[in-house]
């Protein structure tokens, strides 16, 4: 059994292919349950995501590729929602407007004052404490405010902050994801994404920066609950390092992985993920 719980499609306008051709690469792939999740519509960088007049488009696009595909593969709605302290009602109103398996909330920007918003990607800019404070602060509310299922790639900052500090800053929101019922992601496409070497002074490509292996057995100590997905941004990347991702994860005692159907969650022992692999 394979599962992708987080893709994009030319929808978030930063990835390419249709619904149809993530679909169909989702299933020459032999995934068998795929979550689209692109971009929801949001005010910063508003015109690389969905737009609101383009949300009714999406789902249309999803229920055709359900009604065409049904037998070969499950597909389910999703949608990554940008996260910044304030952004509750308007999210509100778009999750009561449309009818979705999956949320995820991810953080890719830290307002740091007025005119100046740090991104995730920018990593030699991450590793500040005002950063690092915002950042948390942002994922507790993320936790608490109780319109997501999942949170999107929370261990990103490992990317240019040593892993030691990031654990020391989500040890006390551990317990937390179990206890809002938010799941942790596990995402793969930090096996595809650079790293910031302090010494060197760039990004170099280390095959792995996140998901936190430091992290892991605090979370599952703690009864957090994990999604898995590729992050593709094309569909030559759908379901790209999710099983290279368990079979590294798997030793250090992960043993069940969740996908959402209507925001509820399905539990699927990964022995049943890893037997598959090819
Ligand atoms: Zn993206
Ligand atoms: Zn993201």
């Amino acid at each position: 059994m394979k599962i992708d719980s987080h893709t994009h499609t030319s929808y978030s306008k930063h990835a390419v292919g249709s619904v149809d051709e993530v679909v169909r690469s989702a299933i020459a792939r032999g995934i068998d349950i795929l979550t689209l999740t692109d971009h929801a519509p949001f005010h910063i960088d508003s015109r690389n995501r969905l737009l609101e007049s383009e949300l009714d488009a999406y789902f249309e696009d999803i229920e055709s590729a359900r009604s065409t595909y049904r037998g070969d593969i499950r597909i389910l709605r999703g949608l990554e929602f940008d996260y910044l302290p304030g952004s509750c009602g308007y999210i509100e109103r778009m999750q009561a407007t449309y009818d979705l398996d999956f949320a995820i909330g991810s953080i890719h920007y830290v307002p740091l004052g007025a005119d100046d918003t740090v991104k995730v990607w920018e990593l030699d800019r991450l590793n500040h404490p005002a950063v690092l404070a915002h950042y948390f602060a942002s994922l507790c509310e993320l936790l608490e405010c109780g319109l997501f299922d999942a949170v999107g790639h929370a261990d990103t900052l490992v990317r240019g902050v040593p892993e030691p500090i990031v654990c020391r800053w989500m040890e006390p929101l551990a317990a937390t994801f179990a206890r809002h019922g938010i799941a942790f992601e596990l995402n793969a496409s930090g096996l595809r994404k650079t790293m910031l070497d302090t010494a060197l002074g760039h990004e170099v490509d280390t095959r792995w920066s996140y998901p936190s292996r430091a992290l892991l057995p605090m979370l599952i100590d703690a009864g957090a609950a994990f999604t898995i997905g590729s992050d593709a941004h094309a569909p030559e990347d759908v379901g790209a390092g999710v099983h290279a991702m368990l079979d590294a994860l798997v030793p250090l005692g992960l043993r069940t992985v969740s996908y959402f159907e209507q925001h509820r969650r399905i539990d699927v022992d990964v022995a049943l993920l890893t037997a598959s692999t090819s």
